[in-house]
């Protein structure tokens, strides 16, 4: 490829408005361009990426007998009214009619789309087990879409499903997933890591994300340096150690404390420690209040406490509906409050063991003090519900955590019969008798793949490709394009690299050195080959890694195999 035809639009300046480097990188080399929020068009070199990682995903796919198909991308609204989700999955969904106002949606996830589709064909045991999987177009009408690529509303999303006749078979398909997942992030040259996971909405009951490690990342991950141990801090139940503590004590006493509606400000007019304070949040489920209580300085993990009582969706209570249940927002806690079918309260066990603390009176402007949850809060369900912090101890083995951030590639499910039930998706075992599938699914964000790549690699520069996955391989630059000596060499390298089946793009513009050399590093070649000066002076040229920054000379019949060495050493 020519650069002078090469049609990747690159800006001077970083665009202002990007967040992630990401973003910003794949806006400025001419990678991308937005059309509105979420949706964006990928250029040549995004695209050539993008094949790449199909690539990968393809081949490591054909590893593992799963076979690729293409299903709709339309999808009628009766087969996720048949399992459940058309209400549950909720505004994240876009939905179309049709001309003759039937509904449908854009395909956000394909796991009824494939169970119907199975369920037309597969009847027996000895068709099972059978993994099947496409490449193409999710939509997702998010909350917030953001980061470029790493959140649109348009992505691309390999997804994949297994079906088995049992248990044991289902968690052999979703192993091996797992593992060509592990394979083909490690040839796309990412640092990731396979994380425990919340099933969430898909449902189901084991489930890992791929996460890879990066500052920008969304997700929290614990991870345990003395075993093996790494989680989202979604799933991590930190341990709450036994210890004897004594329900009786001071009686309670009211304090007044007009508008200390925060525990900071509560601490300051009280003189107290935050750790003697008790943290109220609440959320609204379907048909219930929910109350989860924490220490003073603890987070909740909504996640779980979503998990507890059974939500798909748990969002904070607003002001209005704690008033219409008697509730004093900011003044809350369990004292006096009675749970019933349309209040659940949760309170951690690390809140049980306390034993002087202050919390909300359910009054305006009053807080109890001398609280001890063990003899005040009766009838409540203790879970463990706060959120891990890297002062907690590995919840496997005791040992040292650390929470990093990181981006989630990959994620894969073992689902059971969840979808083969309620879209009556059946087999016939040796004796004849009817089974829902055991089924596994399976995703990888290819656009999010290539984004999560740039935030683990760039600098100030510009993005630094893994060989793997780069757009091209090698750029070859006359550095002075007004040389015809230096012109016809750099030609030369360039077709002979090109028919070596090395990827490479000639900068053959009538551009200043330095202009070439930076473009050439903002889109992030892996090599860099130039002809300049020695090139005249003794048939030397320059052979450039970009990671590195190591330079080469070499004359130039050898430049060929020297780069050929240099991009396997890099593979
Ligand atoms: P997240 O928690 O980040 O919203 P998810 O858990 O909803 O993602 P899955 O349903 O597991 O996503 O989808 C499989 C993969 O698709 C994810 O691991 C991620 O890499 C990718 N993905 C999901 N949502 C988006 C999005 N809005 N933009 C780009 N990629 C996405
Ligand atoms: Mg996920």
């Amino acid at each position: 490829m020519r650069a002078s035809q090469l049609y990747s639009p690159t800006l001077r300046e970083m665009p202002a408005d990007a967040e992630v480097m990401s973003h910003k990188l794949m806006l400025r080399a001419g990678f991308i361009r937005k059309l509105s929020a979420g949706l964006y068009t990928f250029l040549p070199l995004a695209w050539r990426t993008l094949r790449k990682i199909e690539t990968i995903v393809r081949e490591e796919m054909d590893a593992i007998d799963s076979q690729e198909i293409m299903m709709p991308i339309i999808q009628p609204a009766e087969i996720w009214q048949q399992s459940g989700r058309w209400g549950a999955y909720g505004e994240e969904m876009f939905r179309l009619q049709d001309r003759h106002q039937r509904e449908f949606c854009l395909g956000p996830t394909h796991e009824e789309m494939i169970t119907t589709l199975v369920k037309m064909d597969v009847s027996s045991y000895k068709q099972l087990p059978l993994t099947l999987y496409q490449i193409q177009n999710k939509y997702r009408d998010e909350v917030r879409p953001r980061f470029g690529l790493m959140r649109s509303r348009e992505f691309i999303m390999k997804d994949g499903y297994s079906f088995d006749a049992d248990p044991a078979s289902m968690k052999v398909s979703y192993q091996k997933m797992y593992d060509a997942y592990s394979r083909i992030f490690t040839r796309c040259g990412l640092d990731f890591r396979p994380v425990e996971a919340d099933s969430g909405a898909i449902g189901g009951s084991g489930s890992h994300e791929f996460m890879a490690f990066a500052k920008s990342g969304e997700a929290a991950i614990v991870r345990c340096h003395d075993c093996d141990y790494a989680a989202n801090i979604e799933v991590a139940c930190p341990q709450t150690p036994d210890i004897e503590s004594e329900a009786a004590g001071v009686e309670l006493e009211k304090v007044a404390t007009p508008n200390q509606k925060t525990i900071e400000a509560l601490c300051q007019f009280l003189q107290i420690d935050a750790a003697q304070t008790i943290k109220v949040v609440m959320y609204q489920a379907e048909k219930k209040l929910v109350m989860a209580v924490v220490p003073g300085t603890a987070e909740v993990n909504d996640v779980r406490v979503a998990g507890l009582v059974g939500a798909v969706e748990l969002p904070l209570a607003g002001d209005e509906e704690l008033q219409a249940h008697g509730l004093i927002p900011g003044y809350l806690s369990p004292i006096g409050l009675t749970p019933s079918d349309g209040l659940e309260i949760i309170v951690d066990p690390k809140v049980m063991q306390m034993t002087d603390a202050v919390s909300g009176a359910n009054e305006a402007d009053t807080h109890f003090r001398h609280v001890i949850p063990q003899r005040d809060f009766p009838d409540v369900r203790v879970e463990t519900i706060r959120l891990i912090t890297d002062e907690d101890v590995c919840p496997k083995c005791g040992g040292h955590i650390t929470i990093d951030r990181g981006i989630e590639v990959g994620q894969v499910f073992q689902l059971g019969t969840k979808y083969s039930e309620s879209l009556g998706a059946m087999f016939l075992d040796q004796n004849g008798k009817s089974h829902p599938f055991y089924m596994g699914c399976y995703g990888i964000g290819v656009s999010r793949t290539m984004a999560a790549t740039i935030e683990q690699s760039y600098d100030d520069d510009g993005i630094i490709w893994p060989v793997a996955i780069a757009p091209y391989q090698v750029v070859v630059v006359a550095a002075n394009s007004k040389n015809e000596e230096q012109q016809q060499a750099a030609e030369q390298l360039y077709n002979e690299l090109t028919r070596a089946g090395i990827e490479t793009v000639f900068d053959d513009r009538k551009e200043r050195a330095g202009i070439k050399f930076k473009d050439a590093d903002l889109i992030g070649y892996p090599v860099r080959v130039t002809v300049g000066k020695t090139f005249i002076e003794d048939g030397e040229v320059e052979i450039k890694v970009r990671r590195s920054g190591e330079v080469t000379k070499v004359k130039s019949d050898k430049a060929l195999s020297t780069v050929q060495d240099l991009l396997a050493s890099l593979a």
